[in-house]
């Protein structure tokens, strides 16, 4: 899923000055899973705003709303009329949730209120790691199901840096070394043969790098 973290209310505040009425819009998947933009945490923007507002002595009205998905149109139709009563979005959506809102509603100013991190999992209580960069081609099936863009500091493609100490990761020592993962679960699995042919550099023409990604299913377009 997508992981994200909120803005802090400084920094919202700053970024909504000059409004006088705000619609704080949650997003009910991804951001919703990990805590940083759906219903609860509009109500506790919606609230910290208000109150941020009358200590600085600000005129100005705070709506809540949360819908299914932002970046979906189906669902952005649902907060049309809410976002017509506002003179402007803070969008608890992921970076694609904020687009979509923008380009739907193209006369309201739209706001990110959240920063967008990773594809990650929930690692443990109140923990997400990332898993994937959405590099456009993966390659985990060569590396035991271990990313070695995401999980290796270095994104080495060909074993170890070197650094590594005591299966610990030389730059970040508070992660295990993705190499001694991936070697690890190449030799339970019996694929460590997969190691032995040198990789080519990733073709990052399929990734961030080459702009905007579309992907097309002609077997939904029936
Ligand atoms: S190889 Fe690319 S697509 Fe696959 S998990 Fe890693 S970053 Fe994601
Ligand atoms: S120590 Fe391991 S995970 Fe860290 S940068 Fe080197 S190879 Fe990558």
């Amino acid at each position: 899923m997508i992981v994200a973290e909120r803005k802090t209310i400084p920094e919202l505040m700053d970024m909504l000055q000059g409004h006088k009425r705000i619609l704080v819009l949650g997003c009910g998947t991804c951001v919703t899973v990990c805590l940083a933009g759906g219903e609860r945490e509009v109500g506790i923007i919606a609230s910290a705003l208000r109150i941020a507002g009358r200590l600085k002595g600000l005129d100005f009205k705070v709506d809540e709303l949360t819908i299914e998905r932002q970046c979906d149109n189906i669902f952005i139709e649902k907060a049309a009329e809410a976002i017509g009563k506002a003179d402007a979005v803070l969008s608890l959506g992921c970076g694609a949730g904020v687009q979509a809102i923008a380009e739907r509603f193209i006369n309201k100013p739209v706001y990110a209120g959240l920063n967008t991190k990773f594809l990650g999992m929930l690692e443990e209580r109140g923990m997400w790691t990332e898993k994937c960069a959405a590099c456009g081609t993966c390659v985990l099936h060569e590396y035991g199901g271990i990313c070695p863009v995401t999980r290796c500091a270095k994104h080495m493609l060909n074993g170890p840096c070197g650094g590594s100490r005591e299966d610990r990761c030389e730059v970040r020592p508070d992660r295990p070394c993705a190499w001694q993962l991936i070697y690890q679960r190449l030799n339970a699995t019996g694929q460590l043969n997969k190691i032995k042919s040198i990789k080519l550099p990733k073709d990052w023409n399929t990734s961030l790098n080459g702009g905007p990604r579309v992907i097309i299913r002609e077997d939904h377009r029936i």
